[in-house]
Parts: C-alpha cells; sequence; structure tokens
C-alpha cells in the first residue's frame, strides 16, 4: 500500500433496519482494515449470492459470521480477533451458526487461530476466496463441534477479474484494479499476506466500471496495494485511470494507493488535464529520513519525495495531499524524527493518517531490536499529530469562500434537511437540499466549517 487509509470497521445497519433478506442461510461480514478489504467483502458477497445465499445485517440472525481482518496495524488485527472472541457466546447459544475468519490475519495465523479459537469453523487467506461456497458446504453437513477447515491451497494469481462485486447502493464504489504488492516494506506483512503484484486486464475493470455506472454510481476509486504499478498488457496505471474516466456517465475517478517510486509525471498530468480525475493524491512517505527509508526498503529518498510533490503541486492545480507516517522506526534517533517533523511541515499535507511503529509478524523488521522506547515512540507521534492538526486547520480555513463542486452522496446523518457530499479534493461539505438528487454535481460556495465538514450554499449553474 503503501499504506491504506484505515477504515477501522464498515459500519452495522441499525438495529431497526436489521433484516435477513430469503430464506437461503445468511451471511453477515464484518470488515476491518482498508478498502481493499471492503472491496474483497464485496466480492465474497458476489460469490456467495451466486452460490444461493442471502445477507443478514448483523451477526446475532445470521446463519454464517465472516470476520475480514487486516493485519497492517496491530490495532485493527486486535479488534478483529477481539470481535472473534465476542463472537463465541454466540457460537455457544447457537452451535450450528457457522463463524469464519478470512482476510491477512487467517492467512498468517491460522493455525495459531484455530488453536486459540477452537469453535471457529473455517479459515482461509485473501487468495482462496472461491473455496468458500464449497467449505460453507463442507461445514453445513459437518455436526457442530468437528474441528475447523484452513484453506491451504492458495491460488497466488487470483484476481477474481470474471467476478463482478455485489454493489450496496450509493454513488460511489471501490473497484480493485490491481492485487499483491512487490515492494517489501520492511515494516509490512502484506506481500505474505496478499502475494505478489498481479494486474486486472483493463477489459474486465472496464466491464465493472460500466455495470456499477448503470447501477447508478458516479463516483469510483480504483485500489490497489499500489495502484500506480498497476500494468496490464501495454497498459500503465495513467492509461488505466483515463479509460475509466473516459467512460460515459462517471463523473469522479480517484485512487487508492500510490507508491513514491511508480509516480510518474504521465501520471501527474493525466490527473491534471482530466476534468473527471479528481486533485487528490495520497503519497505515503512513511519517514522523512534518508536512512530510515532505507531501512523500511521504501527505494526513495527524502529529496525524490519532495521532487514528486512539488511535480504534482505544478501539473495538478489546486491539488490536495495526504500521507502516511510511522514514527519510532527501529533505532530512529531524535534528529531523524526530526527530518519526518521538518518534511511534513514543509510539504503541509492537507491530511495525514499517523502511527507509531509496531512490529508486525512475519516482516524484516520484526528481526531489527524494537528499540525505541514506547513513551518515545508516543511523544514523537504527539508532535506530528499536533502539527498537522494546525496545518490541516489552515488548510481548511483556506478554503472559506472558495467556489467548488460537489457530489451528492447522500443525507447528511446530523441533518436530515442537509446533503453530504465531497469537494474534487475530497473534504466533506452540507449542503441545504433542494431539489438535486444523489449523484449530481452541484456548483457551491464553501461558506463555514464545524470541524472538517463544511457548510455550503448553493451557486446558479
Ligand atoms: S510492502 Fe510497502 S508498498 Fe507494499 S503494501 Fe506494504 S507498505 Fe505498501
Amino acid at each position: 500500500m503503501s499504506e491504506f487509509v484505515t477504515i477501522e470497521t464498515e459500519p452495522n445497519a441499525p438495529a431497526k433496519q436489521r433484516q435477513k433478506s430469503g430464506n437461503n442461510p445468511a451471511v453477515f461480514i464484518q470488515t476491518y482494515g482498508c478498502q481493499m478489504n471492503v472491496s474483497d467483502s464485496r466480492t465474497i458477497e458476489a460469490l456467495l449470492g451466486e452460490a444461493g445465499y442471502s445477507f443478514a445485517d448483523s451477526p446475532d440472525i445470521a446463519d454464517i459470521v465472516l470476520i475480514n481482518t487486516c493485519m497492517i496495524r496491530e490495532t485493527a488485527e486486535v479488534r478483529a480477533l477481539g470481535q472473534l472472541a465476542n463472537l463465541s457466546a454466540l457460537k455457544k447459544q447457537s452451535p450450528h451458526k457457522i463463524i469464519g475468519i478470512i482476510g491477512c490475519v487467517a492467512q498468517a495465523k491460522r493455525t495459531e487461530i484455530l488453536k486459540s479459537h477452537p469453535y471457529v469453523d473455517l479459515i482461509i487467506g485473501p487468495d482462496a476466496y472461491r473455496k468458500l461456497p464449497l467449505l460453507l458446504e463442507e461445514r453445513f453437513i459437518s455436526p457442530p463441534g468437528t474441528p475447523g477447515l484452513l484453506e491451504t491451497t492458495l491460488v497466488r494469481e487470483e484476481l477474481y477479474d470474471d467476478i463482478l462485486p455485489r454493489h450496496r447502493g450509493g454513488v460511489s464504489a471501490f473497484v480493485t484494479i490491481i492485487r499483491g504488492c512487490d515492494k517489501f516494506c520492511t515494516f509490512c506483512v502484506v506481500p505474505r499476506t496478499r502475494g505478489r503484484e498481479r494486474s486486472r486486464p483493463l477489459v474486465s475493470i472496464l466491464r465493472e466500471v460500466e455495470q456499477l455506472l448503470a447501477q447508478g454510481v458516479k463516483d469510483v476509486m480504483l485500489l490497489g496495494q499500489n495502484v500506480d504499478s498497476y500494468r496490464s498488457e501495454d497498459h500503465d496505471f495513467a492509461d488505466c485511470m483515463t479509460a475509466v474516466a473516459n467512460l460515459p456517465g462517471i463523473e469522479r475517478v480517484r485512487y487508492m494507493t500510490s507508491h513514491p517510486t511508480e509516480i510518474s509525471d504521465k501520471l501527474l498530468q493525466a490527473m491534471g488535464e482530466h476534468e473527471r480525475i479528481m486533485p487528490y493524491l495520497h503519497l505515503p512517505f512513511q519517514a522523512g529520513n534518508n536512512r530510515i527509508l532505507e531501512l523500511m526498503n521504501r527505494h526513495y529518498t527524502r529529496e525524490r519525495y519532495l521532487e514528486i510533490i512539488a511535480s504534482a503541486r505544478k501539473l495538478v492545480p489546486d491539488i490536495a495531499l495526504s500521507t502516511d507516517v510511522i514514527t519510532g522506526f527501529p533505532t530512529e534517533t531524535d534528529a531523524e524524527f526530526q527530518d519526518t517533523f521538518d518534511l511534513m511541515e514543509q510539504v503541509r499535507f492537507d491530511t495525514a493518517f499517523m502511527f507509531k511503529y509496531s512490529e508486525r509478524p512475519l516482516t524484516r523488521a520484526s528481526k531489527m531490536k524494537d528499540d525505541v522506547p514506547e513513551a518515545v515512540k508516543i511523544a514523537r507521534l504527539e508532535r506530528l499529530i499536533d502539527l498537522q492538526q494546525r496545518i490541516s486547520k489552515e488548510s481548511n480555513e483556506a478554503q472559506i469562500n472558495r467556489e467548488t463542486t460537489i457530489l451528492i452522496e447522500g443525507t447528511s446523518p446530523k441533518d436530515k434537511k442537509q446533503w453530504s457530499g465531497r469537494t474534487p479534493d475530497f473534504r466533506p461539505v452540507v449542503l441545504p437540499r433542494s431539489s438535486e438528487k444523489l449523484g449530481d454535481v452541484v456548483p457551491v460556495r464553501l461558506q463555514s466549517l464545524t470541524g472538517f465538514t463544511f457548510h455550503a450554499e448553493r451557486l446558479s449553474q
């Protein structure tokens, strides 16, 4: 991923909406981690829907509960395993309920999980989801108490590109274009759990986006651990993104996430020139010191990163920038951390996702001595957070009175009389409801801010 923005869990439906559709066994999937996991859950829903399963909005009423896990951060793993532990009571009450653990933790810790959570019925990793219908069938005919199933025959080239993920409605959707990662950053477990990079054929991406457009989608986020590594036949990521942006009916195309070694001027030019490609770049830098970047195996220097940022600002007018940063990587000194702090102060990202280093199993960094004391990691992290909060506030305040557009994404959860939407550079906005409908792009002036949300007034078209 370079690293992903973390979605801790997908929200569950409110109690009054809880229901399961149809009489077929119902599946509930709880998703932890990044957008890739959310997208994988939609693929699994499509696979299971095709196999005749229905869907439930809560584990209580589901016949099958799948926990889609993430390992990138210790907190995401702990939360997913905590949820799994909570399900033991449910399993005691309803021994026929099938409990499955899937995703990166399932891939990396399969045997340990079966030992520590013996009530788990099946465990499979991200490249074996096609086996789910078969494994579930086997579980349905096994008496309760039968030891859980591990899926070990991994298809490392899996792309799921013939499966159209289930779209849950709404005007935005994720589309996975590349899976796996070849970068092997020393702190990251993803190449071990999701395998090597492989890109979907462009034709299958376009087919999926066309289907989404036919269902009312207007805003597509192209996903991958490193989307900018995309290669299929003669097409690179700039070609792929431009082809998607040229599809009739699409309003906005975005992507997540990028690696600095793969960003090209061709890509930035496409972003700057195509009005449907949004001016938003999430470009993790992780550390601002060259020795630490080398230890992380990131393959760029602080100087190269700053050059890319300068090109992005030159080629993409009004670009918004976000990033990921880690504090307290093994051996990081105060002076080296200061380089990270200075880079953040120099670039002035609009948003940043900041973490303290935590050791992840199966990584090269886990063999290094985790020698930065926890209190130092936290103090460094707090300094970065304070800095970024000030910069984000200033960046937002500078937008007041700006004329822009928003894509209407839904009704504001806090006020039914307001629409919620986002600007092209991904800032959340509310707007008094009028005759617009979901998916419309409305010209607005940003008037004021509450927290990080703008209040806007409509401009005449
Ligand atoms: S190895 Fe590096 S580039 Fe690959 S997913 Fe992990 S952090 Fe991102």
